[in-house]
């Protein structure tokens, strides 16, 4: 019950009105009952004043400490005020000015905020007024009772009265202590909570609730990364996922990073969603590879999980194929080819050098030693189809298979290597030959792809070999629907080549009765390295962090989740044994053969295979590439042809023409002769010219079937 005091205790500073109009503080000393008024007492210019106020005019100048029903709720009263409780505001400059009088003499009544202190404190100074300083720390109750003695001093109260006073202020003293004691340390406890949020989040980030959200969810994981203490596992084929970090650009742009890598084997991307009501939330994706290689692993450590244990399947008779497979930018050429500091690569951090590297340790182990091996290297590019020799000025080569299906890179230029260092040398050749002209490492890059291989051969004869390919961006196949011809042809077989690579490294796992190698280049080429018993590959996913790659690290992940989604069918036919209209001689072009050809049976297959990510349209923009590119090899062997026939035809007339010099010339041979080389002639040109209007045709239906793809369709596919 608060009775006509209201909130009025002993001890409690309340406004007070002097006659001469100023307001100022002074601390309630007694509340006299009898005639419903109030002690109070302040200091004066050193001097202890005191006055007698009655209650209504305590009241009308200081509203909070009236009854309770005639206070307006605050938000910060904590609810329900007890009997003894005070509403307590907090010591404001503002409040502490309205003790001073106003500059021009008038009071200042700016402030009508707070008045009350519940904590006693030694009566202030009406003026000077000095500075606010920091809130004084919270009194202990030792403290109080002390402050108590001095007032009481202050105030020349006899001992007695001075227990009495402390006495009663005791109780009321404590609550409001309690009070404040819990107030300050809720303050204090949000101060920290908004400090600690401050520190986490940058509001300035964009999308930085998405990053807040991450970071609770972070928060809420158990990380347990990959260590050298983990075990290797024996892979025939081996998926895995490296991450980069946050580049300088991605840096710029304050890109946020959505991929978390919990543990050895998890992946997790963070993908930013909205909802219908635009409120944004995560959709948590998750991912199991055979390792996960977050942002602070090493080219040594990807190495020794992914290429190292391939390279004793080469000293075993065996193949090996390892792929850097990802998007543009992601980290396929750090990991491969090594580490870029500024402009220069530091090659011997590659993939490709360390397993050079451990080839050469593991040639010295007795076992091997015995076997004479000799190590050769090769570096080519495929680009759009075509194959270029790295270690042989760009040359282009012509990629032949035998009737044994015996797949031949002719002229490709096999280094003999000695040491790893004769491998860092080849290594920086083919790359710098690679990105002669470019503009940039990636503009090339992200179009071809290059394959290192290390070759052991025995007496010449092939031991092993290990292809180590650093893949063109996977981005890249969605280019199939560009306006430019150079471009979409890029496209089309970046996006053949990699569904083919899919389909190959599947096929290892599985008996199939077919896989469509040929479907294209890269594959045919690598195909002796992908059947045999003892083969065995491994594809590491690079994937960028940042929020602006999520949907082509989406895209990644999917596809190397479907390189590795294994099931063992047993009732199919063995690799290997294939129908015999597959088995032509490339060596045997032959127009005959454009109604069908090995290269777009396979690619039919690969494209049935495929069904869900190849659309009927995509599949004819395929076919139609397909013709073109047959027609184009075509035309330019029968040109070529063509040219060296003309040679001898003019020879030939050469010949024809001297004879008819001579006085006696037999003009019926002449005549006859004549009509063979010109009859010869128009037939083979006639030739090349239908098959120039076939190609020409050729080049208008890739065009046709181009514009008729659905240009999301391959997006989605890779
Ligand atoms: P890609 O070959 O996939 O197009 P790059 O290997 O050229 O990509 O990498 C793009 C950039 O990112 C390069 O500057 C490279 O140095 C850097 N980078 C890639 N992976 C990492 C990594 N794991 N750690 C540090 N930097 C990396
Ligand atoms: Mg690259």
């Amino acid at each position: 019950m608060l009775g006509s005091f209201g909130k009025i205790v002993v001890g409690v500073y309340v406004e007070i009105k002097r006659s001469d109009g100023r307001i100022h503080q002074a601390m309630v000393t007694s509340l006299n009952e009898d005639n419903e008024s109030v002690t109070v007492e302040w200091i004066e210019n050193g001097d202890t004043k005191g006055k007698e106020i009655d209650l209504e005019s305590i009241f009308a100048l200081n509203p909070d400490v009236a009854p309770a029903e005639e206070i307006a709720p605050s938000p910060e009263t904590p609810p329900p005020p007890t009997p003894t409780s005070v509403k307590v505001n907090k010591i404001t400059k503002q409040n502490r000015r309205t003790i001073a009088p106003a500059k021009n003499g008038t009071p200042s009544r700016d402030n009508r905020v707070v008045s009350t202190r519940a904590r006693p404190a030694p009566p202030q100074q009406l003026e000077p007024s000095p500075p606010p300083a920091q809130q004084p720390a919270q009194p202990t109750q030792a403290q109080t009772a002390q402050q108590l003695a001095n007032e009481a001093s202050l105030h020349q109260l006899s001992r007695k009265e001075f227990g009495q006073l402390s006495r009663r202020k005791s109780n009321c003293v404590k609550e409001v202590e309690k009070l404040q004691e819990k107030r300050e340390r809720r303050r204090i406890q949000q101060q920290e909570l908004r400090e600690k949020k401050a520190q986490e989040v940058d509001t300035t980030v964009p999308n930085y609730e998405i990053l807040y959200m991450i970071r609770d969810f972070r928060a809420s994981l158990d990380y347990r990364p990959l260590s050298t203490t983990d075990l290797i596992e024996e892979h025939r084929i081996c998926v895995c996922v490296r991450k980069r970090p946050l580049n300088k650009k991605e840096l710029t742009i304050r890109d946020l990073d959505v991929i978390t890598i919990p543990s050895k084997d998890v992946v997790m991307v963070h993908e930013p969603k909205q909802k219908v009501d635009l409120t944004r939330y995560l959709e948590n994706q998750t991912f199991r590879f055979d390792y996960a290689f977050d942002d602070s692993t090493t080219n040594e450590m990807v190495y020794r999980f992914t290429a190292r244990p391939l390279v004793e399947t080469i000293f075993e008779r065996g193949m090996a194929t390892c792929f850097a497979y990802g998007q543009t930018g992601s980290g396929k050429t750090h990991t491969m080819g090594g580490d870029f500091s500024g402009k220069n690569q530091d090659c011997s951090k590659g993939i490709y050098a360390l397993a050079a590297r451990d080839v050469f340790v593991m040639l010295k182990k007795p076992c091997y030693k015995k076997l004479d091996l000799q190590v050769y290297a090769t570096f080519f590019e495929i680009y759009s189809g075509k194959v270029f020799d790295l270690l042989n000025g760009k040359a282009k080569l012509r990629v032949l298979e035998d009737g044994k299906q015996q797949v031949q890179v002719v002229g490709l230029h096999e280094r003999d290597v000695k040491c790893t260092e004769d491998v860092l040398k080849l290594i920086e050749v083919g790359n710098s030959c690679r990105t002669s002209g470019q503009t940039s490492a990636n503009a090339h890059s992200s179009r071809s792809h290059a394959v290192f291989q290390i070759i052991l051969r025995r007496k010449g004869k092939m031991h092993g070999k290990f292809s180590l390919i650093d893949l063109a961006g996977n981005e890249r196949g969605a280019d199939t629907s560009s306006a430019d011809r150079q471009t979409r042809l890029e496209g089309a077989e970046i996006n053949k080549s990699l569904l083919a690579l899919k389909e190959c490294i599947r096929a290892l796992g599985r008996n199939k009765p077919h896989t469509p190698f040929r479907a294209s280049k890269l594959t045919q080429v690598l195909r002796d390295s992908f059947i045999g018993e003892n083969s065995r590959t491994c594809m590491i996913a690079t994937i960028s962090p940042g929020m602006t790659s999520c949907e082509n690290t989406l895209n990644t992940l999917r596809y190397a989740n479907r390189v590795k989604e294994l099931t063992v069918d047993t009732n199919q036919v063995i690799e290997g044994v294939r129908p015999n209209i597959h088995v032509v001689d490339l060596l045997d072009n032959d127009w005959d053969h454009l109604g069908s050809s090995p290269q777009r049976d396979d690619l039919k297959l690969l494209c049935e295979q495929n069904e869900e990510e190849v659309s009927p349209q995509l599949f004819n923009f395929h076919e139609a590439v397909s013709q073109m590119v047959e027609m184009e090899e075509q035309v330019l062997e029968d040109h070529r042809a063509v040219f060296q026939e003309s040679i001898r035809w003019l020879e030939d007339e050469k010949v024809l023409l001297e004879m008819t010099e001579e006085v006696d010339y037999d003009v019926d041979s002449y005549a006859t002769q004549l009509e063979q080389i010109l009859d010869q002639k128009i037939d083979i040109l006639t030739e090349l010219r239908d098959k120039v209007k076939s190609f020409r045709s050729s080049l208008q239906e890739e065009e046709q079937a181009s514009k008729q793809i659905n240009p999301k369709r391959p997006r989605a596919l890779l």
